[in-house]
């Protein structure tokens, strides 16, 4: 849909809604249906500790089972015998689509010429001046590009996380991590966790968060979408959130335990917006007063960006951390943000990632 919908089309589609399937069955057929789960891995040879695998999968746990061939459709790499059996020793996680996990996938198999990695932050691998192709990286080589793609502008605001797995209590690839051998800093927004035994139980894990979250905020009243459990208006406008609410007035719900906000859509980006700009606005007066005196210090790769032009470099992180190419937009008095990152709860005031907070308040299935 290109343009949001009048309030003559939504009571028009509520209307027209009546006889058909369940309200909550229409909106979660559209093309916003978050995925559940889709995950890029990092598979590592028991037998051949310094061979490793990057693929992508909606299932890992499935996935590792047909990688060492207990069941069909494993890929061609990780079929020879000498190989066998693979472990999965790291996901990253929390993709908004299966297309994104894609890209991420491929930038991680090929970050000698992925866009995503600037040139002058690129790892130099010993055989990979070829192109890319299937050079024999090291796992610190691999971890590097992992955390390279996590901070890139694209991937940084989807809040990603990264966990690692000990399986049989094998933990190189988690002390390499720590190690950082090519000193690739994330900041503290990111969750990177050693806290599952395999991936089968992490797997486990977040599936069953994300339907907790997800139960806490639907209730089945003739099954429609409502909005937590006892509220019925929204948080931020004090609006009535409607039972078939649907695109900017579809209702959200803070994911957060023993927290009751529910609000509009529409409201709560907006008020994450208001936040995000004003961070935004600060940052660049702060700039403006710093212009004058500050004209040597130039950060490696000159440190500009398309819409902030060198000044970018003297942004603060949090101000930096908002802003994307994707989601900005031009207005008379600077650029701003269209698409909200993240933003406090108004009732809990715990953080609430955008992306997590659409995916939690779409029901299952
Ligand atoms: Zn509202
Ligand atoms: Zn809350």
């Amino acid at each position: 849909m290109d343009r949001p919908l009048t309030n003559e089309e939504i009571i028009h589609e509520e209307e027209a809604s009546q006889d058909e399937p369940p309200a909550s069955q229409s909106i979660i057929k559209g093309p916003f249906k978050p995925s559940d789960f889709y995950c890029v891995y990092l598979l590592n040879s028991i037998s051949r500790r310094r061979s490793f695998y990057v693929g992508s999968t909606p299932n890992p746990p499935r996935r590792l089972l047909q990688h060492n061939g207990h069941q069909s459709m494993g890929a061609k790499r990780t079929s020879k015998e000498d190989l066998r059996p693979w472990e999965m020793v790291a996901i990253v996680h929390g993709f908004p689509s299966k297309i994104v996990a894609l890209q991420y996938e491929r930038a991680l198999q090929k970050p000698q010429i992925t866009r995503f990695i600037k040139h002058h932050e690129r790892i130099s691998g010993s055989s990979s001046s070829s192109g890319g192709g299937n050079a024999s990286r090291t796992v610190h080589q691999y971890l590097a590009n992992v955390r390279l793609l996590l901070k890139c502008d694209y991937f940084r605001r989807m809040n990603l996380k990264v966990d690692f797995f000990a399986n049989g209590g094998y933990d190189q690839v988690y002390e390499s991590w720590i190690e950082n051998k090519y000193g690739v800093f994330l900041g503290e927004e990111y969750q990177v966790r050693n806290s599952f035994k395999d991936v089968g139980e992490c797997y486990l894990d977040c599936m069953g968060t994300l339907k907790k979250q997800r139960q806490k905020y639907y209730y089945n009243d003739e099954e429609t979408v409502v909005g937590n459990e006892k509220n019925s208006d929204c948080g931020v406008c004090g609006g009535i959130l409607a039972k078939d609410g649907i695109g900017q007035w579809r209702s959200l719900g803070c994911y957060h335990e023993n927290c009751e906000f529910s609000g509009h859509l529409r409201c709560i980006a907006d008020s994450f917006l208001e936040v995000e700009t004003q961070i935004i606005k600060e940052g660049l007066k702060k700039n403006k007063n710093n212009k004058k005196n500050k004209n040597k210090n130039k950060p490696p790769g000159g440190g500009k960006s398309k819409y902030f032009g060198s000044s970018y470099s003297q942004l603060s992180q949090s101000a930096k951390l908002l802003i994307s190419n994707q989601t900005m937009d031009k207005g008379t008095e600077g650029v701003y943000p269209i698409l909200p990152f993240r933003g406090k709860c108004p009732s809990c005031e715990k953080m609430l990632y955008w992306n997590q907070l659409i995916k939690s308040s779409y029901p299952d299935g």
